[in-house]
């Protein structure tokens, strides 16, 4: 079947451009793929299809007869802004590889916490040899802000490594060995017993800020927290202000307002926070690759897309 030209586009200035274009033109031999910046006005004036990765909103109005766009990254909140007054459907990267790189590292930094390694290396800054009281996965709630395609992936990780689990979504679930809630009102019961809260939710309006100072106040004492999704679902002032004053033992961030995270910023050098470079599951361009193909064969085939983000909901 011939097909027209499938454009990829990136942010200005992204390195990858070219090494994405041949991962998905390995993937996809019968179409072909360009960098916009390759493209003819023919082919702009033609294609219906494009490929992106935070790409520039003004050169998506370059491609008149666009329909649908199929970022290759799982969080679209900047395509939803960008995109969210157009017809252009959006459609996201879900892809089981992504989902067990995003478990091994929550499973990685649940581990660090549990195993008390921040404390155990404070210690040994004041050469100090004391053995902590040792307290079992079993006797350690974590729970999931998100059981979507990353946040259950690692609910069953951390269900294999013995933690108790719970999870909270917008919309009612059940999972087996994992305590389900959902919604604003049954977020305070969840909180009340979680002792390393995980952030895996994508930010949308409802989610901006969402771990506030109230929310903070409601876990246990020396709670800890994880933040994998995005800085702004974490109010950065709050947060430092728990930490200060011990209410939270310890936070890992791999996400924040800002990126790369500016050197003036409190969180490189405070004690109790593990700074991390967005950096807790990278896309596989590979596995990526066949995903994004698969999908735009069955358009081919049969002019059905995949499933589309739901702009009002914002993911
Ligand atoms: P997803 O499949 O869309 O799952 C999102 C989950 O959050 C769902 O369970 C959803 O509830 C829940 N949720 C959304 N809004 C909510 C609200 N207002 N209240 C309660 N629950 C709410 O997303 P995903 O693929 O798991 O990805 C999650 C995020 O991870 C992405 O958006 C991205 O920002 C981030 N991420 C980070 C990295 C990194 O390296 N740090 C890598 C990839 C992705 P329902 O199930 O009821 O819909």
């Amino acid at each position: 079947m011939t097909s027209h030209v499938i454009p990829f586009l990136a942010a200005p200035g992204y390195a990858h451009i070219q090494v994405w274009v041949e991962a998905l033109q390995k993937a996809m031999p019968d179409e072909r793929i360009l960098a916009f910046d390759a493209m003819s006005e023919e082919a702009k004036a033609t294609c219906k299809v494009a490929i992106v990765a935070n790409p520039n909103p003004d050169q998506l109005k370059q491609l008149p007869q666009l329909q649908w766009v199929h970022s290759v990254w799982a969080g679209v909140e900047r395509l939803v802004a960008d995109l969210g007054n157009t017809e252009l459907k959006i459609v996201r990267l879900i892809d089981p590889q992504l989902a067990s790189t995003m478990a091994e590292a929550v499973l990685t930094w649940a581990l660090y916490l549990h195993r008390e390694i921040p404390a155990y290396a404070r210690q040994q800054a004041q050469e100090l040899w004391q053995p902590r009281t040792y307290t079992r996965a079993q006797q350690r709630t974590v729970s999931l802000l998100g059981l979507g395609a990353l946040g259950e992936a690692a609910a069953q990780s951390l269900l294999r490594a013995g933690f108790k689990v719970c999870g909270w979504s917008r919309s009612e679930k059940s999972v087996p060995d994992i305590e389900c809630f959902d919604g604003e009102n049954e977020l305070p019961a969840m909180l009340a017993k979680t002792n390393i809260l995980v952030c895996l939710l994508p930010l949308t309006p409802d989610t901006t800020g969402l771990i506030n100072a109230r929310v903070l106040a409601q876990l246990p004492q020396g709670a800890s927290v994880i933040n994998f999704a995005r800085g702004a679902v974490i109010n950065d002032e709050d947060l430092h202000a728990a930490l200060d004053n011990g209410h939270i033992s310890h936070a890992v961030l791999d996400v924040f307002e800002t990126e790369p995270l500016p050197v003036s910023e409190w969180h490189w050098q405070h004690p109790h926070v593990s700074v991390l470079p967005h950096c807790a599951a990278p896309t596989d361009r590979v596995t990526a690759s066949l995903i994004v193909a698969e999908n735009i064969r069955r358009y081919r085939n049969s002019g059905e897309l995949p499933q589309t983000v739901d702009i009002v909901r914002g993911y």
